[in-house]
């Protein structure tokens, strides 16, 4: 939101810098790809109601990440989004400088103010390389998210680490004490602040200060994930920018790795789930990696009818969102008719968007995330026949996907194909809808209007994942592999249901994971879910009422931030 007066606002009161390449506020403002940019988001609405003195910085993203349209045949084809800064928030008269291929860029910036529970308020900065004084090609610099080549993605992370650094300065914050980086996107800022201790200390760098003031998250389990470019690249975009001394600390492999640069330079470092740390920590040895495991805002994920619920029977749980542990208290018939009318607002939305015909009894399987291959979308389908037989012998259900393939991720775009084939395919049997452009809103509905939320990810890959979390503040128990979260949330017929034999030993070797998991999948649909579903309501209730008592209560942001406030930013 704008905000229309500030004088009691003192600068120097903010000690916290949130730096995020994406951050996911409001569905109305897309300058979000995906699950970094929503943990973005609702980390700065925790901080807000809780009153942590932060501030964030991000890219404007003025075309969005993008619109996504499906045909018939489920091809994916991405528009600019059209949407109006200026209705959300404001234009500061601040601009700074970057200097960029030896060029300078003009920085300008936008104020938003993100409100927690009790009034305090976040500004969260925008960062717009759009200003008439920059040629065309600088003036779309921050135009799209991930969008461009490899340069461009550098010079998106210039602006962002070096020019975020020195608005937030401009502005007049100069009391910054901790620099939270969230994902390496951002690690460019260590090079300024450097930079600037030389200047303070007559001409050494001051590598124990930067590293005192910096927080590494990070969120990528696999080493191909992580963020690097060639030196020659760096050089040409940054000149002399990154002297010896400092790139000797990024490189890895022969690349200037912004992984590398934050974990040489960062005194706390996390991974985000305590699987995520251990993998990180053999990924990375040498380093102390601690884990913080994420989490959701409860309030902006929880529905309507759940809300009313829980202020009725656990009030001051909007501030404190430990609280939902005493659903325990709840009676199962308030949660299943808290559940019904949030189903009935996906049902009613899903057969008006697409006339699918969908109703209300029947047991409904929710499936959204970004559409990439680790994610594995098409398990579910993995043998037609078994799942034809299954609706027939254990009974019905239907099935709602949603979700973007990056416009780069061919593979990506090839499994949502294949997903509408599959529709195609079971039409007869089974209704099945892919809603297009997934995003805040439709994720809402997705995670508080379905029965079960179904997670496939190929494990270690899945560093966390937090919309199982955002269905569990619904009452909705996950049906998912155990990585990430879900090793965390997971008690068998309890929370929920693992998807994959325990151990490894359990399977014959000549078939594929995929077939592993697929089997058991079929196996606890068949047998436990839909059987429960349809003739156990006492016990499906109560595996609903534990999935708020056990699994909201923890995996929510206010836990999140209070590890962070005590591991890493006061410490
Ligand atoms: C929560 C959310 C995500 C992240 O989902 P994961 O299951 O963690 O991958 C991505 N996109 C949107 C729109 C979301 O709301």
């Amino acid at each position: 939101m704008k905000r229309h007066l500030h004088p009691l606002d003192k600068k120097e009161d903010r000690i916290i810098a949130y730096f995020s390449m994406e951050i996911g506020l409001d569905a109305n403002i897309p300058t979000y790809s995906g699950g970094l940019g929503i943990l973005a988001g609702d980390t700065i609405k925790a901080c807000a109601d809780l009153k942590v003195p932060m501030l964030a910085v991000t890219l404007m993203c003025q075309k969005g990440y993008f619109y996504q349209k499906l045909d018939h045949e489920g091809n994916q084809t991405e528009h600019p989004v059209e949407w109006n800064p200026g209705d959300y928030m404001e234009l500061l008269p601040t601009k700074i400088v970057v200097s960029i291929e030896g060029r300078d860029v003009i920085v300008q910036v936008w104020e938003y103010w993100v409100k927690g529970v009790k009034g305090y308020e976040i500004p969260v900065y925008f960062l717009d390389t759009n200003v008439p004084e920059n040629t065309d090609q600088d003036k779309n610099i921050t135009s799209m998210l991930y969008g461009g080549d490899e340069k461009f993605r550098l010079i998106q992370e210039v602006i962002l680490g070096i020019g975020g650094v020195r608005i937030m300065q401009a502005i007049g914050y100069h009391n910054i004490q901790k620099y939270h980086l969230n994902e390496g996107h951002s690690s460019l800022l260590i090079l300024e602040l450097l930079r600037q201790t030389k200047i303070e200390t007559n001409d050494t760098h001051n590598f124990e200060k930067v590293r005192e003031q910096c927080v590494f998250t990070t969120h990528t389990p696999v080493p191909a994930g992580h963020d690097n470019f060639g030196i020659d690249l760096v050089k040409q975009v940054l000149g002399e920018f990154l002297p010896e001394d400092i790139m000797k600390r990024a490189l890895h492999e022969g690349q200037v790795n912004m992984t590398w640069l934050a974990l040489e330079n960062s005194k706390y470092i996390n991974g985000v789930a305590k699987k995520h740390g251990e993998i990180s920590r053999d990924m990375f040895p040498g380093y102390p990696i601690d884990s913080i495991t994420n989490g959701v805002h409860s309030l902006t994920w929880t529905s309507e009818p759940f809300r009313t619920l829980y202020d009725k029977h656990i009030p001051g749980w909007r501030m404190d969102a430990f609280a939902l542990r005493y659903a325990l208290k709840i009676s199962r018939k308030e949660i299943w008719d808290a559940h019904m009318q949030a189903k009935k607002k996906l049902i009613d939305f899903v057969n008006g968007k697409t006339n699918a015909g969908m109703d209300y009894t029947t047991l409904t399987i929710g499936f959204a995330r970004r559409c990439t291959q680790y994610k594995r979308p098409y398990l579910l389908f993995q043998n037609i026949d078994k799942l034809r037989e299954i609706v027939d012998t254990a009974g019905k259900i239907q099935v709602l996907f949603a979700g973007k393939a990056h416009p780069k991720d061919n593979s990506g775009k090839e499994l949502i194909k294949n997903i509408f084939s599959k529709i195609t395919q079971l039409k007869e049997k089974i209704k099945i809808v892919y809603l297009e452009n997934y995003d805040i809103e439709i994720g809402k509905l997705f995670t508080s209007g379905v029965d079960i939320w179904l997670n496939t990810p190929l494990k270690p890959w899945e560093a966390s994942g937090t919309s199982g979390m955002k269905s569990c503040h619904n009452g909705i128990p996950n049906f998912s592999v155990l990585d990430g979260w879900w090793i965390e949330g997971h008690i068998e017929n309890i929370t929920g249901w693992s998807i994959g034999p325990k151990h490894k030993t359990e399977h014959k070797d000549h078939i594929t994971d995929d077939e592993k998991d697929a089997e058991d999948l079929y196996y606890k649909l068949e047998k436990l879910i839909i059987p429960m579903f349809y003739n156990d309501w006492d016990k499906w209730t109560e595996i609903m009422r534990h999935t708020i008592a056990f699994n909201a209560s923890f995996f929510n942001t206010h836990r999140m931030i209070h590890q962070y406030v005590l591991n890493a930013y006061f410490h």
